[in-house]
């Protein structure tokens, strides 16, 4: 049998690239091929920020290469990445499929897996040349079931909401999480709360077609979604679950932090220095990933919060996260070194397991909880749009591992907050996060469910590659 050549196709996103590059790198030690596949814009853009790692990971594994596929927009007027990703993902489903085609014949292609962001990207191709689709859903388990639900909930009438005088509504018909989501929690889009038809449409066919391929895979563990992923195996029996990923790459590689970067912006490592003069868990670390973007109001109502609280803070502020580019310039200006530090992108990894972190100030996007949850730093959450709003319910109400803040921003309530998670409620927060941490790494040592999963994950690929 010839050893499988494995096409991996993140949606091009700073969480969906690294989360399914580790993926690779995963696959690449136990010696599967494989070609990752990226559009033109955002291979570019990591050739040049992160140059060094693509070498050596490249001279690392032999068996891997990057190939790159258009992403089908006017070049001239390219917005970049995030804002646009919709957009990019619908023109890719539209066009891309003659250039996955090739790419499927010519590197002799014996699997795919797809990002679930895709959908039907792949589906007809994978019949046609007779290989295995797995589709990798890069959100919560919860949120791949909240989605699942939808139809049942738009037929008793749970949504669409009414309003905002809705948003405490409790929604009932999501079977494992009965009493838990009020409508508020649920995922949301664009700048409305309500979740509109075009939005349904979308999430429904994702679901669709992660039914129509052969296996999913959920970047999370067994311990933190046991409920939920007992209801979504009864309509997705080939599902893998073989998360935290970052963490599944570092215990095998018995590294602490990732040794190769797929950053889209330039890191800033002063910020290591710069943490390694804080006290033992002193310091709180704020960011709001890669596509949030903020006004300037709700910029200093953070910022006022952090200085009242007395507590040291490392913040990062992208270039293309506020309109006003002078803000970035007051706030420095305004704070004291020794208080707190801006930077534009942080090494999040590392940041997050130096033990000068005492509380993570987050927007909730899926790989920052899962970053956050390992190190068992407890989280603020600050939920922007998307899965956000249900990962930091789940946070503060189910795994009880941080404060909920959603849809308030004032700067009160972000002082109180961040003395309750590093002062009052210390103990308690600091207690559940461990725990969680400990289950985080037992699932992926030896025998652990996600490792015993990401074996049986390689095995299926090895037994169904021609
Ligand atoms: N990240 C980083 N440095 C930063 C901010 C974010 O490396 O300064 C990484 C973070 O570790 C995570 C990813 O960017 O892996 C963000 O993904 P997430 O799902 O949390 O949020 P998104 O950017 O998709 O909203």
């Amino acid at each position: 049998m010839e050893t499988p050549h494995v096409l991996i196709f993140p949606c091009p996103a700073q969480g969906h690239v690294n989360t399914m590059l580790k993926l690779a790198e995963l696959l690449l030690i136990q010696n599967l091929h494989i070609t990752f596949l990226n559009t033109e814009y955002i291979h570019n853009r990591l050739i040049s920020l992160n140059i060094d790692d693509v070498k050596s990971i490249s001279q690392c594994y032999p068996k891997l290469q990057f190939k790159t596929i258009s992403d089908f927009q006017n070049k001239e007027k390219h917005p970049g990445f995030g804002e646009n990703i919709v957009d990019v993902i619908s023109s890719i489903n539209m066009y891309g499929k003659p250039s996955l085609r090739d790419i499927i014949v010519s590197e002799k292609i014996s699997c795919i897996i797809l990002d679930g962001g895709f959908g039907d990207l792949a589906t007809d191709l994978a019949a046609e040349f007779g290989i295995q689709l797995i589709h990798f859903r890069t959100v919560a388990a919860s949120t791949v079931w909240i989605y699942f639900c939808m139809p049942k909930l738009l037929d008793c009438n749970e949504i669409p909401i009414r309003g905002d005088e809705d948003m405490d509504r409790i929604i009932r018909n999501v079977p494992g999480m009965e009493n838990i989501i009020r409508c508020r929690d649920l995922p949301r889009f664009g700048t409305s709360n309500k979740m509109d038809h075009i939005i349904l449409d979308k999430v429904l066919q994702l679901t669709q077609a992660s039914l129509k391929g052969n296996a999913v895979i959920l970047n999370t563990f067994e311990d933190l979604e046991s409920p939920i992923l007992s209801q979504i195996r009864l309509h997705f029996p080939k599902l893998y679950t073989i998360g935290p990923l970052h963490h599944h790459l570092n215990t095998m590689k018995k590294t602490t932090s990732s040794s190769f970067n797929s950053n889209f912006f330039k890191v800033d490592r002063t910020c290591m220095t710069w943490l390694e003069s804080q006290p033992l868990k002193s310091v709180v670390y704020v960011s709001f990933g890669s596509t949030t973007t903020m006004t300037r109001e709700e910029i200093l109502e953070f910022w006022h919060g952090l200085l009242n609280s007395k507590k040291a803070f490392l913040w990062v502020i992208r270039p293309n996260m506020v309109q006003e580019k002078r803000l970035i310039k007051e706030l420095e200006e305004g704070t004291s070194k020794e208080k707190g530090l801006i930077v534009e992108w942080a090494p999040q990894e590392e940041v997050l397991s130096h033990k000068a972190i005492g509380a993570f100030l987050t927007h909730s996007g899926w790989n920052s909880t899962l970053e956050s949850v390992v190190c068992g730093v407890p989280m603020i959450c600050w939920p922007y749009f998307s899965d956000q709003p249900l990962n930091s319910r789940f946070v503060s109400e189910v795994w009880k591992l941080g404060l909920d803040m959603k849809d308030v921003c004032d700067r009160n309530v972000v002082e109180n907050m961040v003395n309750d998670i590093m002062v009052n409620k210390k103990e308690e927060f600091s207690k559940s996060a461990t725990k969680m941490a400990d289950l985080a790494s037992k699932s992926v040592n030896p025998d652990g469910s996600s490792y015993n999963n990401l074996q049986d994950l390689i095995q299926y690929i090895r037994s169904t590659s021609p």
